[in-house]
């Protein structure tokens, strides 16, 4: 464990202590920032937020891009747009972070907890065909739960630590039950499968700009689609459903403010500009812990799924023997080097224990061996 430790160190070349990811700024985030506050446009309107949005778009390659406070908001909205209502179900993976049930949550509507791969540590399409069918009927175009009796109305796959889930595959069982796919793409700007941007292959998407996530403003979201119309209506319900106006304030739903303030935008038109450079950051430490670890006993690098592209976010390691995790934990923090352990299986929290499941023997498989290793762009 010493080794890892001294290699981790020599990597980021320091003998400080190293966070498991730190933000960069070393573009022209103080400049735009400075621009905005002599704008006074720092809050609901401003041409960074218009800039970001389409320069976003143009990134991930979808028509629409609508920036909101953080990605948790980006996902409550992407869940109404995709017809999520109160008493539905939702299917996601319990490896997760909390983030995905809160907004599945915040609607009424209940979390079903499906299995991941173990390649990818995301939602297993096998896993989920096998549920449907044994669980699930077509009734009227939508998924009845047999079980429940009750809709399910969306599936959420999450691209764990940037690292693709078999996104097309589960679009297709999706789509052939009649249930609205939304990514919570929230950990994986920059990663692709099969050479299209994740995030774009549901009817929506989210993303998170959160301050510890691969580009950041401070906190903030957005949400990806194609369809116009749901575009317009991310809009309108992220700015407190207010009908445009001059001067006049009149609402014509209950709405949520939901919108990116202006100064955060300013940061984030900065941050998007620095993406590609991060990417390549991230891949070259990704290389180097990999030749690291190829002669590890203890520890297997992650890498990307096969047929993908991963930011690698967060990079990580499996630990071979499962005993060995909170030794490891505790050495390498104790040591100046952070690490973190993968997140607690969603279904084993207080909140949702009484959630339907499938047998979760990978994501428990994973949740007991993967731990965070530093993952910072280097400069
Ligand atoms: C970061 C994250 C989110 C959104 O988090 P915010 O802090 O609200 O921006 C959602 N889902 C996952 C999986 C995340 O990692």
């Amino acid at each position: 464990m010493q080794a890892i430790v001294d290699f981790i160190k020599q990597t980021f070349n320091t003998q400080e202590f190293i966070p498991l990811h730190e933000p960069r700024f070393i573009g022209n985030e103080k400049k735009y920032l400075n621009d905005c506050i002599d704008s006074t446009f720092v809050s609901s309107v401003g041409k960074y937020v218009d800039t970001f949005e389409k320069e976003f778009a143009k990134t991930v390659g979808s028509k629409y891009a609508i920036a909101t406070v953080n990605g948790t908001a980006a996902l409550h909205i992407s869940l109404i747009l995709a017809g999520v209502k109160r008493d539905d179900e939702v299917i996601t993976q319990p490896l997760t972070f909390i983030a995905t049930c809160n907004a599945i949550s915040y609607i009424g509507a209940k979390p079903i907890f499906v299995d991941v791969d173990l390649d990818t540590m995301g939602l297993s399409p096998k896993s989920l065909e096998a549920f449907l069918s044994a669980n699930c009927e077509i009734a009227k175009s939508t998924c009845r739960n047999k079980t429940t009796d009750k809709i399910i109305k969306a599936c959420v796959p999450m691209h764990t630590f940037g690292h693709p889930c078999r996104i097309d595959e589960l679009k297709r069982i999706c789509d052939e039950w009649h249930i609205a796919l939304v990514e919570d793409a929230a950990e994986s700007l920059g990663s692709y499968y099969k050479n299209k941007h994740t995030g774009t292959f549901g009817k929506v998407g989210a993303f998170s700009f959160n301050g510890n996530k691969i580009i950041t403003s401070g906190g903030g979201g957005v949400i990806v689609t194609d369809d116009e119309a749901l575009a317009k209506r991310a809009k309108h319900l992220t700015t407190t459903a207010k009908i445009p106006h001059p001067y006049e304030y009149v609402h014509d739903e209950i709405g949520y403010n939901y919108r990116l303030p202006n100064i955060n935008a300013a940061l984030l038109v900065a941050q998007l500009e620095q993406l590609k450079k991060f990417l390549v950051s991230k891949r070259a430490l990704a290389e180097e812990y990999e030749t690291f670890f190829s002669a590890s006993e203890n520890a297997q690098f992650i890498k990307e799924p096969q047929e993908s592209n991963s930011n690698y976010w967060l990079q990580a390691v499996l630990l071979k023997d499962k005993d060995n995790r909170n030794e490891f934990l505790k050495f390498t923090n104790a040591n100046g080097v952070m690490t973190r352990p993968i997140w607690r299986l969603m279904n084993e929290l207080q909140m949702f224990q009484d959630c339907q499941c499938t047998s979760l023997d990978n994501a428990k498989y994973l949740e007991e061996r993967v731990v965070n290793i530093p993952s910072s762009v280097r400069t």
